[in-house]
């Protein structure tokens, strides 16, 4: 996928977080059956087989679940803030935060980025312009 490494994560996820260092969501898609998968595995989930490629994700997504946060359970993150299970458009489901105002379930959202120091920033998702 890239030259450059960030050398984050293990040798299953650091292309994930090597994108992510350049603000792209990719997700592994099996060349054998096609199913698009996340979090990254060495293998695909739906027909076993090791043969996995990276693609970038759309952006797109809608909420899946969501919940609001009241208690301080990480120091990066300042309380109340939402956890969201955001269904990407080509499938898979990932655990992120919401911001940038309220998504509902099923609502439109957009992948963001929350930057980090000292590593790779992390995939965050806003409602889409013009939604809600
Ligand atoms: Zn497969």
């Amino acid at each position: 996928v890239t030259d450059v490494t960030t050398g984050f994560g293990d040798p299953t996820t650091h292309a994930f977080w090597d994108a992510a260092a350049r603000g792209e969501l990719v997700l592994q898609r099996c060349t054998a059956c096609g199913a698009h998968q996340f979090y990254p595995r060495p293998f695909c989930l739906a027909c076993n087989a090791t043969g996995l490629e990276w693609v970038a994700a759309g952006g797109g997504g809608t909420v899946y679940a969501t919940t609001t946060v009241h208690m301080r359970v990480s120091p990066d993150l300042e309380p109340p803030y939402v956890v969201a299970v955001v269904e990407l458009d080509e499938g898979p489901r990932l655990t992120t935060n919401l911001v940038d105002g309220e998504a509902p379930i099923g609502a439109r959202v957009r992948l963001a980025w929350r930057e980090r120091e000292g590593a790779p920033p992390l995939p965050v998702f806003a409602p889409e312009a013009g939604a809600a």
